[in-house]
């Protein structure tokens, strides 16, 4: 019999499975917060409670398949599922954890991991690895959640170390509302993981109508939006799913969205060399996010084998940059952190099938 994903259920749910209801705290704390490996480290429990709940359960949805570290400290986790899937993470850190002179800790270490959503991905964007093979699966809203505590685990986080997640990886999050937004409220539990829904972004390829969904749920969560393009025929290229929604669509969606007032709605642009690094683009952009509150983020194209796009040049790309700072829209450029190790998601579980 194949055992339920514990990782599925939210507190409250399990708290009406298992009796007394505090239980389902205790069953929390063991496993997101003191990394538990198995149901009998459990030691408040009682032992027939324990019995019972490994035979019935699990909370180990994954397995790591492989691990690769890349210069600047960022490591790429390939994750098997219990179906044999693939899907990958990275976990990016933002801070090295520094000390004074006299070894007191001036900050601690800050992390972002990035997670799949969906095994493969319906849109099939013309740039993206993970779109090239089309689509598998939904993932649970458990084996979304898992990657993180695997990752946590696996590297020795601290519990109570804080941890932004973006929705970066593999998968259309706004495909995967429904386990997603389970995903984020599991993710926030105090009990758990403990983080909270203002760090966790959602990036979409622009389902504007799913957007809106997302606005409705009213989850505090942040958006980023790959655009990718300024004009619909060129983005109808690069991404099929703008035939659906095209920008404006989009545009309006996002301007819908609840954002917390100290926050931006993030547009992600991935520059490629000689389609969409000039200042013509840069200048359409400008207009297009006039009277959003919007940041930025420049991507440079990872090539990937029989990619038909190629990187910029540096010069382009801070030429962008420079123009959009110039006309007051805030601006950064990704680091491309992991490059040397096969950066874009997809390229990681590609590589490996090939093998
Ligand atoms: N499906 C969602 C979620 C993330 S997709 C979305 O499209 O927003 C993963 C991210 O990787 C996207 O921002 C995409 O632009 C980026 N990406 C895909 N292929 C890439 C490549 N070859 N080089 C650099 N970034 C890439
Ligand atoms: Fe899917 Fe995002 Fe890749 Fe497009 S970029 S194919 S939406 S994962």
């Amino acid at each position: 019999m194949n055992k339920i994903n514990l990782l599925d259920i939210p507190k409250e749910e399990l708290a009406h499975i298992i009796k007394p209801s505090f239980r389902a705290k205790q069953i929390y704390q063991w496993i997101y917060k003191k990394y538990a490996d198995s149901f009998f480290e459990m030691t408040n429990l009682p032992k027939n409670l324990l019995q019972e709940l490994d035979e019935k359960y699990t909370f180990k949805p994954l397995n790591i398949v492989k691990i690769e570290t890349s210069l600047d400290g960022s490591k790429k986790y390939l994750f098997a599922l219990q179906d044999g899937n693939t899907v990958e993470s990275v976990l990016l850190p933002m801070k090295q954890e520094e000390s004074s002179e006299d070894g007191k800790l001036i900050h601690q270490a800050r992390y972002t991991i990035c997670i799949s959503s969906q095994v493969g991905c319906k849109i099939g964007c013309a740039f993206c690895l993970t779109g090239k093979d089309g689509f598998r699966r939904n993932l649970s809203a458990g084996e979304i959640t898992s990657q993180v505590l695997m990752i946590k685990k696996d590297n020795n986080i601290a519990e109570n170390r804080r941890v932004n997640i973006v929705y970066m990886g593999m998968g259309e999050p706004l495909d995967n509302l429904d386990n997603v937004s389970k995903a984020v409220k599991i993710f926030s539990d105090e009990d758990g993981l403990c983080i909270s829904s203002r760090r966790q972004t959602i990036s979409t390829s622009g389902l504007s109508t799913q957007i809106q969904k997302l606005g409705e749920m009213d989850l505090g969560v942040l958006l980023a939006i790959s655009l990718h393009a300024v004009d619909d025929v060129l983005r109808q290229k690069l991404m099929p799913i703008n035939k659906a929604y095209n920008i404006e669509s989009i545009i309006n969606a996002v301007k819908a969205f609840p954002i917390d007032a100290r926050k931006r709605v993030m547009f992600e642009y991935l520059v490629m060399k000689d389609v969409n690094d000039d200042i013509k683009s840069a200048k359409k952009l400008v207009k297009l996010l006039h009277g959003i509150k919007s940041k930025v983020n420049l991507i440079y194209f990872n090539p990937h084998e029989g990619s038909e796009f190629l990187r910029p040049s540096e010069k382009d790309v801070i030429a962008f940059q420079q123009y959009l700072t110039d006309h007051g829209v805030l601006c950064t450029i990704r680091q491309s952190k992991g490059l040397d190790i096969s950066a874009a998601c997809g390229q990681l579980k590609d590589r490996e099938e090939k093998r």
